[in-house]
């Protein structure tokens, strides 16, 4: 089999995620044959380091012979069975680690199989919730400018990345978006915390009177991912927790894309001391093998649900892989490497070394922002740094990185005007050095003319 070979089957019958399929008629496609650590192989032997972890999913290396081990064990148990009515191992023992390692107060876990669906699941059953207490009047949802959930249609009406939302928008339920606390929009001299303290006052606002009529507000904690890896100070979270609760408004972390250590700390609303009413996590829940998610909640929700049948107040929401074993086994597996080693002070590391890396990139004249999260590290490219006015998206400066990267051997696919390492875990500081020396080849290129 070649590269060449597997493209043209490939192109004759599958449909791509996220892509102008046209696009391909001039842009390689990448047949990968074998994932090894950061490293993915196509048919010819190319090695591409896998610097987005692809999509953001994957945290100890592809092919880990631990979780490789675990799922073949659990392979020869069993695959798959349905979770209503029925348990197992898996789900269970993975729940009771789940709540261990969560923000304190989150005692129930509820299993879909990819991030949207644990978005859809937490807005189900915000409104639910109310529902059952007789507060029907509560149907909207609040959300951040520039917020990304996912792409099924109730968590793209709680998203606001214009690409993704704007064609669907007839069909969507209106939230309501308030400006983001968002670091990049600080004044001249103005700090992240206090952006963030000046735009909560939009949200404040916002809570304050239409409380009525509002059943959560929904967050990406710290790192707005999806929307070019916009970041903001923890002190946002802080005061929205609180305000929320002063509203009787819930409160939904989507940690989907920063859960599992990825902004430095286990979970995101760490760093803000805060436990939301829903969490949502997925992508690094199985170490990036399979497709699993799960929206952990607090036992007063739980219990608002919890009387007769006849009652009707039952959350009836399922998917048919619900708390799927092997991918429940995966993220046991993820767990255990976890609990091994220090995963986060190794990653503390890693951190220093990214941001030191790219540091010299501050200065390139169409960079306007380098800015880092823990093992998220981004580089923005605008046209006129000095009035931050973006490129023509039309010009998709981004992908001609991402061209570069490809023939250097490494996937840096981009947001956009924005790059960004997103690794494993494993990588190593070499490594980051050399991805920095493509990144900086690549901007070069890409804003030469
Ligand atoms: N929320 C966030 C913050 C995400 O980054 C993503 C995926 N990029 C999703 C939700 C949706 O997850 P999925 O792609 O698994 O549906």
């Amino acid at each position: 089999m070649s590269n060449n070979a597997l493209s043209s089957r490939d192109l004759a019958v599958v449909w791509h995620p996220c892509t102008q399929m046209k696009d391909h008629e001039s842009l390689p496609m990448i047949p990968i044959r074998r994932g090894e650590g950061v490293w993915l192989e196509d048919f010819e032997g190319h090695r591409y380091l896998d610097a987005i972890s692809s999509w953001w999913v994957n945290l100890f290396g592809h092919a880990h012979p631990y979780i490789n081990a675990c799922l073949q064990e659990q392979l020869s148990q069993l695959e798959h069975v349905i979770l209503a009515g029925f348990t197992h191992e898996p789900v269970v023992a993975l729940s009771e680690r789940l709540v261990k390692l969560a923000p304190p107060g989150l005692t129930r876990c509820f299993y879909a199989d990819n991030g949207s669906s644990a978005v859809e699941v937490a807005l189900k059953m915000s409104y639910h919730f109310f529902r059952n207490q007789g507060q029907t009047q509560k149907t909207r949802f609040v959300c951040l400018q520039n917020s990304y959930h996912g792409e099924t249609l109730g968590a793209l009406a709680v998203g606001d990345v214009a690409l993704y939302k704007e064609t669907y928008q007839p069909l969507l339920m209106q939230s309501i978006t308030v400006p983001g606390p968002d670091c990049f929009d600080r004044e001249p001299g103005e700090s992240c915390a206090e952006v963030a303290l000046r735009r909560f006052e939009a949200m404040e606002q916002v809570l304050a009177t239409q409380a009525e009529q509002i059943c959560a507000v929904i967050i990406e904690p710290l790192v707005q991912c999806a929307g070019g890896m916009r970041m903001y100070d923890p002190i946002y979270l802080t005061r929205l927790r609180k305000a929320c609760d002063r509203y009787n408004i819930h409160l939904i972390a989507d940690e989907i894309a920063v859960g599992f250590g990825r902004t430095g700390s286990l979970f995101a609303c760490e760093q803000a001391a805060m436990t939301p009413d829903y969490l949502c996590l997925s992508k690094g829940l199985t170490g990036g093998y399979l497709p699993l998610s799960v929206v952990m909640t607090t036992e007063a929700i739980f219990a608002a649900f919890y009387d007769e049948y006849q009652k009707l107040t039952a959350f009836l929401h399922s998917h048919s892989y619900t708390g799927n074993p092997l991918a429940c086994r995966a993220a046991l597996a993820t767990l255990d490497l976890f609990a091994q080693t220090d995963v986060l002070g190794h990653n503390r590391h890693l951190a220093q070394v990214m941001g030191e890396a790219l540091r010299d990139l501050q200065d390139h004249p169409h960079v306007a922002e380098v800015r880092q999260t823990g093992m998220i590290a981004a580089v923005e490219l605008v046209k006129d740094k000095a009035r931050k006015i973006p490129y023509p998206w039309q010009e998709r400066r981004g992908l001609r990185i991402y061209r570069h990267a490809l023939q250097r051997g490494a996937l840096l696919r981009p947001l956009g005007a924005v790059s960004y390492l997103m690794p494993p875990y494993i990588i190593t500081p070499e490594q980051i050095h050399w991805l920095a020396d493509i990144l900086r080849e690549g901007i070069t290129l890409a804003t030469a003319d």
